[in-house]
């Protein structure tokens, strides 16, 4: 059975290329299906071996054939992580719950949700937003989830799950709302529904203080580095979405937060 994760890894570099597609495209009015790819500087369309993902980065150095213009490194990156997270949700998910129904189905979702938030991931990093038209279908897929959890799997605690996202968007909402959108931005709020809903409440805490962590150590070596200043502007979504992983990838509750408690 060593064939099918390796299948599944290879599965996770070609979505993740589709995903560096949608994350260079999306809200520049290109179609995400139609069009090739070109090179970000000389346009010169990318031939088919140019397309395959990190071994093309790989072979070609970094660099463009025609104008060796550096390619950037979130390509592989994208393309790396999507097949990590991938095999990941195959040995947690479909290897604990077995090749049923329900396995599968939650494969494919947890996949999916993850295929998101790396979109959203990049994005905001790129541009300090996070766009509707990911995070929506993340808070729809992730209200799902509760649903599918509480009614197909062996959750009981429908009530709670479904106070969880609103939970866990508010803290988000009166920072958005006091600091007027410049400490979080309202798409965090989105995303913080979103989130809510998928891990329910124990994994909400703990997601909601680890991205804090993480946004602070992170936040200090940045200073500490003087790439930025305190005004300057941080994109939150990211230590969120580790956050996210963290959490959901090695069951982190509060109480191995915080050992004390
Ligand atoms: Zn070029």
């Amino acid at each position: 059975m060593i064939f099918l994760p390796l299948i599944i890894f290879i599965f996770g570099l070609i979505i993740g290329s589709f995903l560096n597609v949608v994350i260079l495209r999306i809200n520049t009015g290109r179609s995400i299906a139609k069009g090739r790819s070109k090179c970000a500087r000389c346009s010169t369309t990318l031939s088919w071996y140019e397309l395959i993902p990190v071994f093309s980065f790989l072979t070609l150095r970094g660099k463009c054939k025609t104008c060796k213009n550096p390619i950037s490194f979130q390509y592989p990156l994208v393309e790396l992580t999507t097949a990590l997270v991938f095999t990941i949700l195959y040995t947690k998910i479909l290897l604990s719950n077995g090749f049923n129904f329900f396995g599968i189905v939650s494969f494919l979702g947890a996949s999916t949700i993850s295929a998101l938030l790396i979109v959203i991931f990049a994005y905001d990093i790129k541009h300090k937003i996070i766009p509707d038209k990911i995070v929506y279908p993340f808070i729809i897929i992730s209200l799902a989830s509760v649903f599918w959890r509480n009614v197909f799997g062996d959750n009981d605690m429908l009530i709670k799950d479904l106070f969880a996202g609103p939970a866990l968007a508010a803290p988000f909402f009166f920072l958005w709302f006091f600091s007027k959108g410049r400490a979080m931005g309202f798409g965090d709020v989105k995303l913080s529904l979103g989130i809510g809903w998928l891990l329910g409440l124990a994994g909400s805490l703990a997601t909601f203080f680890l991205s804090f962590w993480l946004g602070a150590i992170v936040g200090l070596l940045l200073m500490a580095s003087s790439k930025t200043s305190l005004k300057s502007e941080i994109a939150f979504a990211p230590f969120l979405i580790i956050a996210v992983f963290i959490v959901g990838v090695f069951s982190v509750t509060l109480q191995s937060l915080f050992p004390i408690w």
